[in-house]
């Protein structure tokens, strides 16, 4: 039998949490090879909701699962983790000035980063998915300087997800058909899905579609599509993000299919002109258990001015949270 993986999931009593934790403990993350053990961080008002998330996973008698803890101590929760989901967030009140959203993001991130970097396993890949992600994740980093850089992403597979699903949509094809599509940036309304590399059925993308369909409709769905989720639902999108997340560490520990590749937010090497050290969204592909990015894609001026949009927006959080000493 092997050992089980260890599994750190913050926030884990939130809407997120509640559609994470069961397909994990269910083998949908790791395989239905790998028992898993579940470390489980809240905050102390949350620990009694997270112990109810619990007794019901408890109640699923799922194979894999070999454990379950839960704690409000990040050191506790870190202990020996080899993957880490981070994704108890500060959310952005209203009349929350950015400043403060990055402050109250840095006092969660920066001692979880520290956390990881003291007691995590050696393996440890984290996905943050707690906003602003990306930032929150080179704030994490930043406090982890022992653990390798590229073992801190952030999730811009919901955005991925979203694009092709709405590209099949319009072109009446099933998902599996379209491959090669990437959002390139921060995880934001800046986001850059690019159709021009993308592939439905061999043939590209952007060809196959207008061009103001593309501008005018396309992008914005993708990089709006959060907020439409709650204007319907009533509750910001929780199981899309889940599963996202789920194909995010999937990918990243299983390998992505030969053909094809995904989007993920990585720490820039400086490719595609984005500055080294920001956690950027790419086109990657997973070879041996980690992250590369995909190299020598042609960049047309259309999609030179929107990466570079969302890349300065990625910049201004970096200097802003260099202001607040936070890297
Ligand atoms: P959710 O579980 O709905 O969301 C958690 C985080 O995920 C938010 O920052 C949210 O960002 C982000 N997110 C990223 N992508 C998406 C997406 N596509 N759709 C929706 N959210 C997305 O929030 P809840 O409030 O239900 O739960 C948060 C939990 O985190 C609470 O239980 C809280 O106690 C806990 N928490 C734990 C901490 C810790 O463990 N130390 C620290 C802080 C909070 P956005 O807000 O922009 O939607």
């Amino acid at each position: 039998t092997t050992a089980p993986v260890n599994v750190t999931v913050t926030g884990a009593a939130g809407q997120i949490g509640y559609a994470l934790l069961f397909r994990i403990a269910s083998g949908q993350l790791l395989g239905p090879d790998t028992p898993v053990r579940l470390r489980l961080l809240e905050i102390p008002q949350a620990v009694k909701a997270a112990e109810g998330t619990a007794m019901e996973l408890d109640d699923c008698a799922f194979p894999l699962l070999s454990g379950i803890d839960i704690t409000d101590d990040a050191t506790a929760a870190f202990d020996g983790a080899n993957v880490a989901l981070l994704v108890g967030a500060r959310p952005r009140s209203k009349g929350m000035e950015r400043g403060d959203l990055l402050e109250a993001n840095g006092g969660i991130f920066a001692p979880q980063g520290r956390a990881i970097n003291a007691g995590a396993a050696d393996d440890i890949r984290v996905l943050v998915v707690g906003n602003p992600a990306n930032t929150n994740a080179l704030i994490a980093q930043a406090a982890a300087p022992d653990v390798p850089a590229a073992r801190f992403t952030a999730m811009t597979r919901l955005d991925h997800n979203r694009a092709v699903g709405q590209l099949a949509k319009k072109l009446s094809v099933p998902v599996t058909e379209i491959t090669k599509l990437t959002i390139w940036g921060n995880h934001s309304a800046t986001q850059y899905p690019d159709l021009y590399h993308a592939e439905v059925n061999g043939k590209v993308a952007a060809e196959q579609v207008d061009e103001a369909w593309l501008r005018d409709t396309f992008i914005p769905t993708v990089a709006k599509r959060g907020a439409a989720i709650i204007e319907a639902r009533g509750a910001s999108s929780a199981a899309s993000a889940a599963n996202a997340a789920i194909d995010h560490v999937h990918d990243w520990v299983n390998g992505t299919p030969a053909g094809d590749w995904t989007s993920a937010a990585i720490p820039s090497d400086g490719s595609y002109g984005v500055p080294e050290g920001l956690i950027s969204s790419f086109p990657v592909v997973s070879r041996g258990g980690a992250w590369e990015i995909v190299q020598g894609l042609e960049i047309d001026e259309f999609s030179r001015s929107r990466i570079d949009a969302s890349v300065a927006e990625l910049n201004e959080e970096r200097e802003a949270v260099k202001g607040l000493g936070l890297l």
